[in-house]
């Protein structure tokens, strides 16, 4: 199967033994009858598994080109139950330009329950083995980074953590499975916000997992239904619907990114120009090798590069919502150093490039000529 094709059935044959419901039914059930003590249909209890999340979990899976998918309330919950496969004394090295909950997950809470983190640079590959020692389990990845655009290579990251021994995990919210197959380039895990693209509509909170080797998945299934951290079937619902427009809505962002990016860069109330699709960007070329496309989000800084500059615009835009998240169909505009990026100090914030002049684009899927004249009245 084809992409395209994955999207809507990916995963999907026979939701529905009952009635062949063409959309799995959403199984708002806590339980399920047995006929005998242990006498199942394959459902026990809902913590544990639930047909309309199952549903969801297949078609993850089928996206990513893995064979097990794990749905959890949230992003950051997806987070937390690949941290609960470590324990103390255990490094992790993680970019250092990363979500900025993620951060606060790995500092505030693992941090203190004794696993070190390393927060390190990841554009040079070759820098990273200097960070590796007989603790080191995992390294964790996000690209494109949030929301400075770096491109991290995966399929060389894969090869340093294959040559230790050593997990690789990619947050692959950013791309989606439409633009980059973290699995595919060596990966063993890969983690989404689907909250954001999968989703689509800015109505869900939602995380997942997806992995291809059975005994990994077992831990992580294990994590998933000792925490508890699930997402309702309701909510499995609403994503298995958003992800059967993935690849049309993200042929539209990757348009519209791609013109709005072009837009603010010949503008000359703009500075810096963040998107992977320049080929100035300085990691254009993996970019091109590993994604198929730039994908909507653009970063920029004002020619002013005050904090009040960037504040001014936010407050002046009318299409696009000043609003935290990504990944909608609505065009979001965001200040991280004042809103996503809040959680981490200005030093760290500073040191990677999220500056107060910075603003972030989720450019949705509105006419592009709308966006334009949106952007151009609210810099002028
Ligand atoms: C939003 C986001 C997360 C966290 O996901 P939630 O669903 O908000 O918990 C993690 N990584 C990235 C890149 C994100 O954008």
């Amino acid at each position: 199967m084809k992409f395209n094709t994955k999207t809507i059935h990916g995963g999907q044959e026979n939701t529905d033994p009952a009635y062949g419901s063409v959309m799995p039914p959403i199984y708002q059930t806590s339980t399920y009858k047995q006929d005998t003590p242990g006498g199942h249909k394959g459902f026990e209890y809902s913590r544990s598994g639930n047909p309309t999340r199952a549903a969801l979990e297949r078609s993850l899976a089928s996206l990513e080109n893995g064979n097990f998918g794990l749905a959890f309330s949230s992003g950051l919950a997806a987070i937390d139950a690949v941290l609960k496969l470590f324990g103390p004394g255990d490094e992790i090295i993680s970019t250092n330009d990363l979500y900025g909950g993620s951060y606060r997950l790995f500092t505030g809470i693992f941090e203190k329950l004794g696993i070190k983190f390393r927060f390190v640079s990841m554009q040079n590959t070759g820098d990273i083995e200097q960070y590796i020692n007989k603790n080191t389990r995992m390294i964790w990845v996000e690209t494109p980074t949030n929301p400075m655009m770096n491109i991290i290579d995966i399929e060389a990251m894969a090869g340093i953590a294959n040559k230790h021994g050593l997990l690789l995990a990619v947050d692959n919210t950013f791309a989606t499975p439409y633009l980059q197959q973290p699995l595919d380039l060596g990966a063993d895990i890969v983690m989404h916000s689907a909250t954001k693209y999968l989703g689509g509509h800015s109505d869900v909170i939602m995380g997942s997992l997806v992995v291809k080797d059975q005994k990994l998945a077992e831990k992580l299934y294990f994590i998933q239904n000792a925490s508890g951290a699930v997402c309702g079937p309701q909510d499995s619902f609403l994503v298995l619907r958003g992800i059967k427009t993935l690849h049309l809505r993200m042929q539209r962002h990757c348009e519209n990114g791609e013109a709005v990016a072009r837009f603010l860069k010949g503008h000359p109330k703009v500075e810096n120009v963040y998107w992977p699709g320049f080929q100035d960007h300085p990691n254009h070329e993996i970019a091109k090798k590993q994604m198929s496309g730039f994908g909507g989000m653009v970063s920029f800084t004002t020619a002013e590069g005050t904090m009040e500059s960037a504040v001014k615009f936010v407050e002046k835009l009318k299409v696009f919502t000043l609003a935290e998240s990504l990944g909608g169909v609505e065009s979001l505009a965001g200040h991280p150093a004042t809103m996503t990026h809040a959680s981490i100090p200005k030093k760290e914030r500073e040191k990677t490039g999220v500056v107060d002049s910075m603003i972030r684009l989720s450019v949705g899927i509105e006419d592009e000529e709308d966006l334009i004249n949106d952007l151009k009245q609210a810099l002028e």
